[in-house]
């Protein structure tokens, strides 16, 4: 595959996604992410000690 092809293609999914995906941005659709914070292990929603490391040090990330 060329890069042109790559390229047009990347630019037909951009041109039939953005619309949505930026509508969806602020429609409060972003994915939390649990991590804990003194080992980096992700966690679940409920978990409020690091199963890995017993610290409860838990961060909460948004990802869009
Ligand atoms: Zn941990």
């Amino acid at each position: 595959m060329g890069l042109t092809d790559f390229l047009s293609d990347l630019l037909a999914g951009t041109d039939s996604q953005a619309p949505v995906s930026s509508l969806s941005a602020g429609d409060g659709s972003a994915v939390i992410v649990y991590e804990c914070r003194h080992c980096g292990t992700t966690v679940g929603p409920e978990t409020a000690c690091c199963p890995s490391c017993q610290s409860e040090n838990i961060v909460e990330y948004a990802i869009e």
